[in-house]
């Protein structure tokens, strides 16, 4: 068996892996697809200490360096179950039962798409989804917000501050966000509201340059000019697999004590898969390491 099994591939995991390695303990990683949602990511900025760089260019980083330890990468590999037996029990999609002593979750999360025609043209080319990720990139332009709720109204209060204008689009006749953020999103001269609509459309040439939308109320079809539109309809982790075994809350994250450890004797959980309120990639690697040392202690304890 493992000492440590890693399920999960990104930034989270890579770390977890590396310092479980360190440690001279045997350590596995399966990966749906490693690097994570880095793949999809243009240019990073906020990776301390690296100035500028690409999301692809980071996620081969990342696995040249797991690479130098003694580590069983498994990629291209899917998780369906965890058992807790007298060790703990990952089953593939492709039916092979890994066992290990510990296991850290870092399967991550996706961000939940609108599904308009435009969205999967223009991501990275206006469609965005991390306000303190590409929020710089629009400096005095205007963009649009979809999404009315805490994480819409918090990056629209974000972005006021940085871009020209901005456009927050909700489809329910109210906004769902507290109303501490709704007054202060009021406050702000550079913002409008726009409830009770629906987007149908984000539309481009080569980059993005507008936004359509339906009055629901009428049903009129409007277009705002515009150069950016942040998507703000949630953040999913990828936890279903794990069904009622790992302790999650309400939106489906792993409930993890500042060890990084989930409810379940010996199983670890880091990154944007768990219920730590950020999720960036220097904080997925920073909680990696800690859910790998906690597992190291856990391993000396038992
Ligand atoms: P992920 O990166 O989501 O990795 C999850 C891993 O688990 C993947 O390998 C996946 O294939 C695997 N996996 C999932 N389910 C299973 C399963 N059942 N079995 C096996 N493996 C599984 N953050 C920043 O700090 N700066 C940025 O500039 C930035 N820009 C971003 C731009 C975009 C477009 C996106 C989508 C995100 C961006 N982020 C940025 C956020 C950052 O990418 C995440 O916070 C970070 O990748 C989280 O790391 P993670 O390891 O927790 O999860």
């Amino acid at each position: 068996p493992y000492d440590v099994l890693v399920v999960g591939g990104g930034p989270a995991g890579a770390s977890a892996a590396i310092y479980a390695a360190r440690k001279g303990i045997r350590t596995g990683i399966v990966a749906e697809r490693f690097g994570g949602q880095i793949l999809d990511t243009a240019s990073i900025e906020n990776f301390i200490s690296v100035k500028h760089t690409e999301g692809p260019k980071l996620a081969a980083s990342l696995e040249e360096h797991v690479k130098e330890y003694n580590v069983d990468v498994m990629n291209l590999q899917r998780a369906k179950r965890l058992e807790k037996k007298d060790l703990i029990e990952i089953e593939l999609e492709n039916g092979a039962v890994l066992k290990s002593k510990t296991v850290i979750l870092s399967t991550g999360a996706r961000w939940r798409n609108v599904g308009v025609p435009g969205e999967n043209e223009f991501k990275n080319k206006g469609v965005a989804y991390c306000p303190h990720c590409d929020g710089p990139l629009f400096a005095g332009k205007h963009v649009a917000v979809i999404g009315g709720g805490n994480s819409g109204i918090e990056a629209a209060i974000d972005l006021a501050g940085i871009v020209k204008h901005v456009t927050v689009l909700e489809f329910n006749p109210e906004l769902k966000a507290d109303s501490v953020l709704q007054d202060r999103l009021n406050s702000l001269p550079n913002v409008t509201v726009l409830k009770n609509v629906q987007t149908t459309e984000i539309t481009g040439t080569d980059k993005v340059n507008g936004i359509s939308y339906v009055e629901r109320e009428t049903g009129e079809a409007q277009h705002i000019e515009l150069a950016g539109v942040f998507v703000q309809i949630g953040l999913v982790p990828n936890t279903e697999w794990l069904a009622e075994t790992v302790e999650r809350n309400r939106i489906g994250e792993i409930v993890i004590d500042n060890h990084g450890a989930t409810n379940i004797p010996g199983v670890f959980a880091a990154g944007d898969c768990t219920n730590n309120p950020y999720k960036q990639i220097i904080i997925s690697m920073g909680s990696g390491a800690n859910a790998a040392l906690g597992s190291f202690d856990y391993l000396i304890r038992n």
